[in-house]
């Protein structure tokens, strides 16, 4: 029996130095016995004849999903990859036959890290330690699978510029702002304790929980249960009865946090949703906070990502001009967004604008509602149909409600019309005028109802 021991259970240079050995040298899978050692403490690996063993010769394929299963709890993952990389020399299509069991548990394992690592990125929850050097944020995750390590970079790129520890039974993961330290797994007890942000976050969940809109089912698929005992919101969820309201306002006068840069700073680390990932960073709103008039567009657009301000990119600057047009000065509005942060697909080099879905819409709902309790605007112009959707609570359709104040849940009140993307994609000239001219009216009637309310 050939003992292979590797650094950690989610070692996969060590995997595969040892299974380069292993193949070449035909050991049989049967043979090994693979055994994982305590945090750093080993060599990478083991087995025999690493430095002289070939590299394998098989599909790129197999690369790919052998960096996730390594990261799978299951003690037969490297079993399963070493009899796979055997039958791939035979056999190279082997991983694209789901009808094959070798292959179809592969492909689960791989599956079941996926989604492991996408719940991580959703429901870790940071809390800031009081730290003499400078804010430290530490979170407790409890991961179904090894994936702390395949994690960090995406949470290093998210908080690049902040000292951050999560947690795990297994391993933590320590940033000090410059380099990445992997240090020994902790207990719940490790991690700080509520933090203001927290509470509000926890309170603010209550008050805008509507029962009618209640979906069990899906709410489990997105947030499965085993991950409530770790999210401060959840904590409330068994007690939600009331409805979605402005009680937002009520908390702030409550002495929670209530001006519009704390906000800000607090969305800047925002993981409420997976939108957070690929985007560079949050782009919060911006204007006076006495602002009369709030306009409310979907989402930042790649150049808003990069510079972290909304509404600069083409339609942004297409905006302006309407505005301007319509005699409204942006310089005293408040300008802001339904979703923070940028959905896109990557093809090759460039980042193609998504939509947001309405999962994202309402998990961001709450940063809107904090800077409509805020700003406290005489009218929110809806830019488009998502944020129609963000502040009317259900899906619109612009053509049908656009160009009249509307009531919004809170008491607030708002206006429809297009977003200035939608007049960027009208191709030909004389209707792109005419739906130009029309959105400049509908800002002017806009502005309009916005002095009426205020005077
Ligand atoms: S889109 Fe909104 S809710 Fe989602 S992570 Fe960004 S700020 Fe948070």
């Amino acid at each position: 029996m050939r003992r292979v021991r590797l650094a950690h259970p989610a070692d996969l240079e060590g995997f595969r130095h040892a299974l380069r050995a292993l193949v070449a040298e035909g050991t049989p899978p049967a043979e090994v016995l693979w055994e994982t050692g305590p945090q750093e403490a080993l060599p990478l690996a083991e087995a025999p004849g690493l430095a002289d063993a070939p590299p394998l010769a098989v599909p790129r394929r197999f690369a790919e999903l052998a960096e996730a299963v390594v990261c799978h709890s299951d003690p037969a993952r490297f079993a399963l990859l070493h009899e796979a990389a055997l039958r791939l020399r035979a056999d190279r299509r082997l991983l694209e036959d789901r009808a094959d069991p070798l292959a179809d548990r592969l492909l689960a394992l791989e599956k079941a890290v996926g989604r492991d690592i996408h719940k991580m990125r959703a429901f870790v929850r940071f809390r800031e330690l009081a730290d003499p050097e400078g804010p430290h944020f530490v979170a407790w995750f409890e991961p179904e699978h090894h994936i702390l390590r395949a994690n960090c970079g995406f949470f290093i790129r998210r908080f690049a510029n902040h000292r951050w520890t999560i947690l795990t039974p297994e391993a933590s993961a320590h940033w000090d702002g410059a380099r990445l330290h992997i240090l020994p797994g902790a207990t719940k007890a490790d991690a700080p304790g509520e933090d203001p942000l927290e509470a509000l976050w926890t309170g603010y969940y209550r008050s805008i929980f509507n029962p009618a809109r209640l979906k069990v089912a899906a709410m489990a698929g997105e947030m499965p249960k085993k991950y409530w005992k770790n999210l401060p919101e959840a904590a409330a969820i068994p007690g939600l009865v009331a409805a979605a309201s402005a009680r937002t306002a009520e908390m702030l006068e409550a002495g929670q946090p209530a001006d519009l840069a704390g906000l800000a700073a607090a969305a800047a680390r925002c993981t409420r949703c997976p939108l957070h990932g690929p985007a560079s960073r949050t782009v919060f709103g911006e204007g006076p906070a006495d602002a009369r008039l709030m306009l409310v567009g979907e989402q930042p657009g790649d150049q808003e990502d990069l510079e972290g301000r909304p509404f600069v990119g083409p339609a942004g600057q297409l905006l302006d001009l309407c505005l301007a047009e319509a005699g409204i000065d942006r310089a005293r509005a408040y300008v802001t967004n339904a979703v923070k942060h940028f959905r896109f697909v990557a093809t090759g080099r460039r980042r193609l604008h998504q939509s947001p879905d309405a999962s994202h819409i309402e998990a961001c709902r709450w940063w809107l509602d904090q800077e409509l309790a805020l700003v406290r605007p005489a009218l929110v112009v809806m830019l488009g149909a998502s944020a129609g959707r963000a502040l009317l609570g259900r899906p619109v359709t612009v053509g049908r409600e656009r160009g009249r104040e509307l009531g919004l849940p809170g008491g607030w009140r708002g206006f429809l019309t297009v977003h200035p993307s939608f007049l960027l994609r009208i191709e030909n000239p004389e209707a792109a005028a005419a739906e130009r001219a029309r959105f400049v009216a509908d800002l002017r009637a806009a502005q309009a109802l916005a002095q009426a309310r205020a005077a």
